[in-house]
């Protein structure tokens, strides 16, 4: 195993850089008790990167990334940047990072954990030991097929997208599902709408093919507006799903309003050259500066970052144990805040999972 890793950190703006300060403290603490170091070297990106450079996604932050074992990142934009041009919108940032580093998978774990079922919108019995692994295409589908585009025609305007999946993406989407699955319950639900577009009954048919391969994991097909109903009215029927990128986007969004709070959930993005690690929400401008931003999902991301790509499982489970004790003991920042537990801010909620990673 390695005993140093690179790490390139882009706390980004607003909230960004709240969270990202607590997750540094659980990634020192985590340190310090194994022998590895993290070189950490801090870069901008999105609204901070262009106040100064111009561009949300300078050169100097794209090289960064490239020569990091990781990176790890807060959160991007704000009202300050609103008005500019989409070219250089603080989010194009993100779209610079995956195209750059490949990044063609998107893994979001949405797990509720026992002491916030209350939190969640849907009753708790539905809820409960929710643990499902969302799988997201990351780099083809109508986000990036063409032509696309707005045009006029006989004197009216038609709006153009493309979806394009090639064998090649597919395969090695369903490749990342059915490993994941093998660390977990081996089960994968593809989602896909093969009965109305050809070129998901190519993702059909290619994820079954790769199947093969994984003769343990049980596969099951699911059309997209089933998998939609299915999240909310029995979400426990889940391990792996795995699907395409504007499926994706929504189901995930959709599933992390199971949990009941944005501030819980990490992310990772993993392609051939490293892999991006991130919290699902914004930069919440609305509560920036406050020290009341919930810290967790940056902090599990962490977690994610040590598992995917530096081979450290006990030091990522550490951290989940941690932050699942400091629920148990009943702290909570605002977004999770319930009568009978425990208020505190940002760097409070951080200091509390330190304290349980020593
Ligand atoms: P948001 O996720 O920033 O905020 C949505 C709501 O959730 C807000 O009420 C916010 O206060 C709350 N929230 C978010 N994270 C929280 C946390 N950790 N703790 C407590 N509450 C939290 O989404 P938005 O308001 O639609 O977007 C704000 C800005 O962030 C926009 O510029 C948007 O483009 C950008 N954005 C960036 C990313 C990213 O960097 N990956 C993702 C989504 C949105």
């Amino acid at each position: 195993m390695k005993k140093n890793y690179q790490i390139a950190v882009f706390p980004g703006d607003g909230i960004g850089i709240e969270v990202i300060r607590e997750a540094l403290k659980v990634l020192c603490v985590i340190s310090e008790s194994s022998g590895t170091s993290f070189d950490l070297t801090h870069g901008l990106i999105g609204g901070a990167a262009y106040d100064t450079f111009g561009t949300p996604f300078p050169g100097e932050s794209l090289e960064l990334a490239l020569g990091s074992d990781a990176v790890l990142l807060g959160a991007v934009g704000g009202p300050k940047w609103e008005g500019l041009d989409y070219s250089v919108r603080p989010e194009r940032a993100l779209l610079g990072l995956r195209e750059k580093l490949g990044l063609f998978a998107n893994l979001r774990p949405v797990r509720v954990f026992e002491e916030l079922v209350a939190a969640s919108p849907l009753k708790p019995e539905v809820v409960r030991g929710i643990d499902i692994m969302i799988i997201r295409e990351l780099t083809g589908d109508l986000y990036f097929g063409k032509p696309r585009g707005v045009r006029v025609e006989k004197g009216q305007r038609i709006g153009v997208n493309t979806l394009v999946y090639t064998e090649k993406e597919i395969h090695r989407i369903a490749i990342v599902a059915f490993k994941t699955a093998m660390q977990r319950e081996k089960r994968v639900v593809s989602v896909d709408k093969a009965n109305v577009l050809e070129s998901t009954q190519l993702w059909r048919d290619v994820v079954t093919e790769v199947s093969r391969d994984f003769p343990e994991v049980d596969l099951r097909h699911m059309y997209v507006d089933n998998c939609a109903m299915q999240l909310i009215g029995n979400p426990a029927q889940f391990d792996v799903i795995v699907t395409t990128n504007l499926f994706g986007d929504i189901l995930s969004d959709e599933a992390a309003m199971i949990t009941g709070s944005i501030g819980m959930l990490p992310s990772a993005s993993l392609g051939a050259k490293g892999g991006m690690y991130e919290p699902i929400h914004g930069s919440a401008p609305d509560i920036a500066g406050q020290d009341v931003a919930n810290p967790l999902a940056t902090i599990l991301s962490v977690a994610m970052m040590l598992r995917y790509s530096c081979a450290m499982e006990k030091e990522a489970s550490r951290i989940e144990a941690a932050v699942q004790e400091v629920l148990r003991a009943g702290f909570r920042t605002k977004d999770i805040h319930q009568e009978g537990t425990t208020l505190v801010g940002t760097a409070a909620m951080g200091d509390e999972v330190v304290k349980r990673c020593l």
